[in-house]
């Protein structure tokens, strides 16, 4: 939970970024994904590169407001131990996880969840730089 709340960016520039009761429940669930995607990584270290985002942080670190992290909803991460960022994502991919968006990123794996009671879309994408669209599967 710390680890999914902590913002080096809110941190950094003295924001708040403490969830709601609605987004701490959210997270609650991120966390225990993260629990079965460690597992799958043969319980390698995961690295957190960011979870929850309050609407202030999200607007600084210029993330669209319609992201999963201001629901507390999406977890960033890296497992080096494991892998790059695409063989991550690729063990996920191949799992039953219950994702509802798998996004390979320029250097992280993006895990997004459906709110508790909607079906997960299980959208898998690859995005190779901020500036190009998102491609469908996961690109390596
Ligand atoms: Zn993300």
């Amino acid at each position: 939970m710390e680890e999914l709340s902590f913002s080096e960016a809110a941190a950094r520039l003295g924001l708040d970024n403490t969830p709601s009761p609605i987004v701490r429940a959210n997270l609650k669930l991120v966390a225990a994904c993260m629990e079965v995607i460690r597992t799958l990584l043969g319980d390698k270290p995961i690295v957190v590169h960011s979870g929850y985002r309050s609407p202030q942080v999200n607007k600084a670190v210029g993330g669209v407001t319609t992201s999963a992290h201001c629901r507390g909803l999406a977890c960033d991460f890296v497992s080096p131990a494991f892998g790059a960022p695409a063989e991550v994502a690729l063990a996920i991919l191949e799992s039953d996880i219950d994702y509802d968006q798998l996004i390979l990123e320029y250097g992280w794996v993006h895990v997004g969840l459906a709110q508790e009671g909607l079906l997960s879309r299980r959208e898998a994408l690859t995005k190779r730089s901020p500036w190009v669209a998102y491609e469908l599967g996961i690109r390596d």
